[in-house]
């Protein structure tokens, strides 16, 4: 009986494991896959690091993607995420986004992420962290975790997945020139 309940505890722990190594090489395709979709940007007359999807949390299915559009839309909180989680609702013609995961190039800012507590998403994947992007415009620093943390909702926060190839959009030639021109722009990215 022991070796029975000993061999179910070894091979639900086998499960556990295969079911996060799957959601690992997973959230490594959706973040390539929004990667790829923010790099379009970088040809366009108004380049963009910041790319969010919202996926289905478990059929993995993505409901939409979005760009950051604060210079196109004139508005200060068209930020990637927001977007992406004001396409989401609408599409749902509901205000909860339980049952969803968001994937992001850049760790959120503080109003992203309190945007996704409100939402109820249930998880977020940052690719860049909120330092990375410091160094070419001006951020809140504070990390996402802990404004997660500090909320009465519950929201994992995963990140930084990608890393590398996420902070190559904020460093590309035609971002970095088209940095100087953010009002939000570090001294550092007109050395470019
Ligand atoms: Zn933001």
């Amino acid at each position: 009986m022991n070796m029975l309940i000993s061999s179910m505890a070894i091979s639900s722990a086998m499960v556990r494991r295969q079911s996060a190594h799957t959601r690992a090489a997973l959230d490594e395709t959706r973040m390539k896959e929004l990667v790829a979709f923010t790099a379009r940007s970088l040809e366009t007359d108004k380049p963009v690091p910041f790319g969010s999807s919202i996926v289905n949390t478990r059929s993995r299915e993505r409901l939409v993607q979005s760009l950051n559009a604060v210079a196109r839309e004139f508005d200060p909180s068209s930020h990637a995420e927001v977007r992406a989680i004001r396409r989401a609702t609408k599409k749902l013609k509901n205000v909860s986004l339980a049952g969803y995961t968001l994937y992001t190039t850049c760790e959120p800012c503080p109003m992203c992420m309190s945007t996704a507590l409100w939402a109820g998403l249930d998880r977020v994947v940052y690719g860049a962290t909120i330092e990375d992007a410091s160094r070419h415009c001006r951020q809140i620093h504070i990390d996402a975790r802990e404004v997660s943390a500090r909320s009465d909702m519950r929201c994992v926060v995963d990140g930084p997945l990608l890393r590398e190839e996420c902070y190559a959009l904020f460093t590309h030639p035609n971002m970095l020139k088209a940095f100087r021109s953010w009002s939000t722009r570090k001294r550092t990215s007109t050395k470019a």
